[in-house]
């Protein structure tokens, strides 16, 4: 009998097209959101201003996200899924459940959120 906290590789791909129509349907809102902001009172001190960099912020993650679920799909396709794109080694599978998503295990992921810390600083402020 299968352990049921192992998932298969068609429940994997099934998992990471919900994530992906799910992102696609927010993205789709913010850029909703975004579009009907525009334009109002171009010329006036935009109190939204804020919010809107908030939101642009937003759908780049959101971007971000789509492109790591389409790369966790293609690697799910040739069945090389759940395996760490950096090193080689495999995925906990309750990093994968969480973020299915991730093509990298933990100790990548931080490496590499550490370079990106530091090869890109937050402008301004
Ligand atoms: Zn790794």
């Amino acid at each position: 009998m299968r352990a049921s906290k192992e998932i298969t590789e068609q429940e994997k791909k099934r998992k990471l097209l919900e994530e992906r129509a799910e992102t696609l349907a927010e993205l789709d809102h913010l850029r909703e959101y975004l579009r009907g902001e525009v334009d109002a009172n171009a010329e006036e001190a935009d109190p939204d201003l804020y919010e809107r960099e908030k939101t642009l912020a937003l759908i780049r993650t959101l971007e971000d996200k789509l492109g790591s679920i389409e790369q966790a799909f293609r690697l799910a396709e040739k069945g090389t899924y759940g395996i760490c794109e950096r090193c080689g080694e495999k995925i906990d599978p309750a990093r994968l459940e969480a973020l299915p998503q991730t093509t990298l295990c933990v100790k990548c992921k931080l490496q590499m959120e550490q370079i990106a810390r530091m090869g890109v600083r937050p402008r301004g402020r």
